[in-house]
């Protein structure tokens, strides 16, 4: 173990996202324009270098790693870095290993992600009505994903959806959903959604539809519990009394979070990102490939960049623009 990773605004970064592909079977219509141009495969990180960076990360004081994309199950042969990653679970440096997924491929994954260790996982998922899904996702369809879910389920694996509360478009699946997820002992948490990426004509004003207001709904049916704050992480929670269950909310534009962050992502070309709301960015990629035999270049270049990382993100959509927005799409950091 090295000493460590503390930023300038002394914050321990203990938690590592990690983008393994920019590739997707979906096109949902917040995250990916419809035509896509994705990076040359030459470009992208060889699932060995994927394992020389994370385990240089959980060396330097990472436990935490979620691999997300694009869409991490479209990745070929994802399932052999899984398995890798899980060394660092059995020697106790790495506390989980999770990830991200729309839930399109877990029907042939599931079983294989709980033998390398995963034990929870996240799941992207607007809405419960077939044609809207269809709408939303434009290549996706919804009994794969519920088959998915299943699956993962009937594996072992513990499922948090993750809904992006969109205007005009799921606000009356507000109880559906919550109901759906409590029936099946599934966590829900709703995300704001955020200006990333240049999506054509989208509409990022009119679609986003904030929590504060996704709260007021659901206390009108439900009395709601404070849970305490979970370490790090953006999402605050309450518990549904009725129900008892686990509501989340991101609130990256309602509620800054940004003073508890402890977090930093990866692309899959080796690029950190200390902060998603920011352009700001170290190429790891370098230090990587130019010392195939020496860790200590790539250390140095990762806390380097830890000492970059910015207090905040400025995202603001209070002058009824996307202030703040950055160019870059969800899928290339992942989320
Ligand atoms: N493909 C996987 C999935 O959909 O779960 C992982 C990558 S996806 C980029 C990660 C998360 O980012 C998803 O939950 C997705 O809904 C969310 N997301 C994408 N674009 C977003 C946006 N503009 N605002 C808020 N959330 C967004
Ligand atoms: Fe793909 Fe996830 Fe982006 Fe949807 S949100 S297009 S599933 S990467």
């Amino acid at each position: 173990m090295t000493a460590p990773l503390i930023d300038p605004f002394q914050r321990a970064i203990s938690y590592l996202r990690v983008s393994v592909t920019d590739r997707c079977d979906f096109r949902c219509v917040y995250c990916m324009a419809e035509n896509m141009t994705f990076l040359p495969k030459k470009d992208l990180l060889t699932l060995e270098e994927l394992d020389r960076m994370c385990s240089t990360f959980v060396r330097m004081g990472v436990e935490k790693l979620r691999i997300t994309g694009g869409e991490p199950l479209v990745r070929r042969d994802i399932l052999t870095f899984f398995n890798a990653m899980s060394r660092h679970l059995d020697s106790g440096a790495l506390k989980e290993l999770t990830l991200t997924t729309n839930g399109s491929q877990l029907e042939r994954f599931a079983k294989d992600l709980f033998a390398a260790g995963v034990r929870r996982i996240n799941v992207s998922l607007d809405t419960l009505d077939e044609e809207k899904f269809a709408r939303v996702t434009r290549w996706g369809r919804l009994p794969q994903v519920l088959r998915g879910l299943d699956a993962a389920q009937a594996a072992g694996l513990k499922i948090k959806i993750n809904a992006v509360a969109l205007k005009g478009f799921n606000e009356d699946e507000l109880f559906s959903l919550a109901q759906f997820c409590a029936e099946r002992d599934m966590d829900l948490t709703w995300i704001e959604v955020m200006p990333m990426g240049d999506l054509g004509n989208e509409d990022r004003v009119g679609q986003y539809w904030s929590l504060k207001d996704v709260r007021a709904r659901l206390a009108q049916q439900f009395t709601l519990r404070d849970l305490p704050e979970s370490t790090g992480g953006p999402a605050r929670y309450v518990r549904l009394e009725e129900s008892s269950q686990k509501i989340g909310f991101i609130t990256p534009l309602s509620h800054n979070f940004c003073e508890s962050c402890n977090r930093v992502r990866m692309t899959c070309t080796g690029e950190l990102y200390m902060c998603l709301g920011q352009e700001d960015m170290a190429d790891l990629r370098p230090a990587l490939r130019n010392h195939p035999k020496d860790d200590a270049p790539l250390e140095a270049a990762i806390r380097a960049a830890i000492g970059l990382k910015p207090q905040g993100h400025d995202f603001d959509y209070s002058r009824q623009r996307a202030d703040g927005q950055v160019s870059r799409h969800m899928s290339h950091t992942g989320g």
